[in-house]
């Protein structure tokens, strides 16, 4: 099963994520943590995109895109994959697509976590204290809120258009928010399986 989180910098995507992969076998792709790293190890691709990403701006939908693909065919990623942070475009989105389809899968599920602005802000200013990151300041993360807006009224509907985006109460505590994903993805599996029976 392929599944996508979606939702604002600070919904807890990253948090869902990792709970969710151990429990299910599948794999966490976070185009963010993996830019990170790039960041860090001052790769030329990361000294590029730190501009991009301390400015509260997208990079380059070629470099998302070949990141996951380079990782798609993991060993890790055979079950299936939570892509979280992508795609952020419909090209993005496209590509994916089209990468799954060309190894007969598919995005199955969209989770929507939603989560109001005010508590955003409180949970990026906690984690700014806890994880230094260059782009949690208060000005870049209202950026990032605008960023989120804007990619999200086209992303959105691309998927809603497939009817596979589902809604998740981000505003609950960690283990809560984990019982409605655990919920939905139960629920998908069981939708999905009627069509992989019949190949
Ligand atoms: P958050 O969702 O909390 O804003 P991420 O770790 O997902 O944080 O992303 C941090 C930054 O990395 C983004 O602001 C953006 O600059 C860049 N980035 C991550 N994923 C993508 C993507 N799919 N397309 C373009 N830029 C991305």
């Amino acid at each position: 099963m392929d599944v996508i989180f979606f939702g604002p910098p600070g919904a807890g995507k990253g948090t869902q994520a990792k709970i969710i992969e151990d429990k299910y076998g599948l794999k966490q792709l976070s185009t963010g943590d993996m830019l990170r790293e790039e960041v860090n190890a001052k790769t030329d691709l990361g000294i590029e995109a730190k501009k991009q990403m301390d400015a509260g701006a997208l990079v380059p939908d070629d470099v998302v895109i070949g990141m996951i693909a380079n990782r798609i065919d993991s060993r890790e990623c055979a079950k299936g994959v939570i892509f979280d942070g992508f795609p952020r475009t419909v090209a993005q989105a496209e590509a994916l697509a089209d990468m799954l389809a060309k190894r007969g899968r598919k995005i199955n599920l969209v989770l929507s976590l939603q989560v109001e602005d005010s508590a955003l802000v409180k949970r990026i200013e906690q984690r700014a204290i806890q994880e230094g990151r260059s782009d949690d300041t208060v000005e870049t993360f209202k950026k990032r809120l605008d960023a989120y807006r804007d990619y999200a009224a086209k992303v959105l509907p691309h998927y809603n258009a497939q009817a596979i985006v589902k809604p998740v109460d981000g505003m609950r505590d960690i283990a809560d928010v984990t019982e409605q994903i655990e919920k939905i993805l139960k629920q998908g599996s069981s939708d999905s399986s009627p069509a992989c029976a019949m190949g």
